[in-house]
């Protein structure tokens, strides 16, 4: 069982993440270099502990090394098709897969053949002697490793380092890393029915801006703790949350969220306030403001109201506040 994520500033969960060691600035390149992310290294750093993996270093290529590529057949062969790596890139991932399970995250080098995600060139087989000319059949490749991982663990959020300059893609990656954390946190003791009912009513609103049809489903799950066993129910939950944060709220959906908050608060403010916050909404809903500005002012009513089933909502406050100057 994996141990509870430590606190990291305003409660949140310390998450666990496995990262491609150059991009933290590791000097693993097949040339020597590094390819450091300055977002991880300054800023999410503060907040996660790191799992730094190089595939082909861990295989024993060294650095500088023969630069590698993937071919149409799946396997990874170095450019000039001398050596073979497909088998022990293949026991590596094997290996490495039970420690991997118990991380919130994985943030992958892009173009890499071992660690990219997507959209890698791959090439025919070429000639017997294991030469091509140089061209790429396709471009729908995925690196070897990352891809025996992400298949071994659909759950575990994973994603590039070009994706996350992306501020919408950084987001949510962000915040499903920070949800795993706590769902981690949950279920990394022995849990009770109460546990998982106070952890669900947290993650509601969170839940109703990613997936409607997962906030449905988590909360059946629910309805069944303690009748239930529950490790399946555990394996359940967990299936459901994740892949209902794994969708990406949209703004029709932030806004649905942001009114369903309003009408718990709603009660308690006068005509003015009220209509501040609405305008709020609005100026998102048409692209004039950012999210954070609704949900500042919800949460700011929330607690100023004491209304504490509101204010620990999970969608008020998913991650720590200084990754995003405004949330887009
Ligand atoms: S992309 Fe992956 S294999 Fe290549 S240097 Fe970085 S960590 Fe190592």
């Amino acid at each position: 069982m994996s141990a509870p994520a430590p606190a990291t500033g305003r409660g949140h969960p310390r998450p666990r993440l496995a990262v491609s060691s150059c991009l933290l600035g590791a000097p693993v390149r097949y040339n020597g270099g590094h390819s450091r992310d300055r977002f991880l290294t300054d800023q999410l750093s503060r907040h996660v502990d790191w799992v730094p993996v190089c595939p082909e270093m861990e295989i024993g290529l060294g650095a500088p090394r023969p630069t590698l590529r993937l071919l149409t057949d799946g396997r990874l062969v170095t450019k000039d098709g001398s050596a073979d790596h497909t088998a022990a890139m293949t026991r590596l991932a094997e290996e490495r897969i039970p420690l991997l399970e118990g991380l919130d995250g994985y943030v992958l080098k892009s173009r890499s053949p071992s660690c990219g995600l997507r959209n890698l060139p791959r090439y025919a087989p070429g000639s017997p002697d294991g030469h091509d000319d140089g061209r790429p059949a396709d471009r729908r490749g995925r690196g070897l490793f990352a891809d025996l991982i992400c298949d071994a663990l659909p759950e575990l959020p994973a994603e590039e380092d070009g994706r996350l300059r992306d501020p919408r893609l950084r987001e949510h990656f962000i915040e499903r890393v920070f949800a795993q954390a706590r769902l981690r946190e949950l279920f990394s003791g022995g849990w009770r029915p109460r546990d998982l009912v106070e952890f669900h009513g947290r993650h509601k609103m969170q839940l109703l801006a990613h997936a409607p049809v997962g906030y449905r489903e988590t909360g059946r799950i629910v309805a069944q703790a303690g009748a239930r066993d529950p490790a399946e129910l555990e394996a359940d939950y967990r299936r459901a949350f994740t892949a209902a944060l794994a969708v990406r709220a949209d703004r029709g959906r932030h806004v649905n969220a942001l009114q369903h908050v309003l009408g718990f608060v709603s009660g308690r403010l006068d005509a003015v306030r009220r209509r501040d916050i609405l305008a709020a909404i609005e100026a998102y809903h048409c692209g004039r403001a950012p999210l954070s500005v609704p949900i500042a002012l919800l949460r700011h009513h929330a607690e100023g109201e004491g209304l504490g089933y509101l204010s620990r909502q999970t969608y008020l406050d998913p991650f720590p506040a200084d990754l995003f100057a405004h949330r887009p």
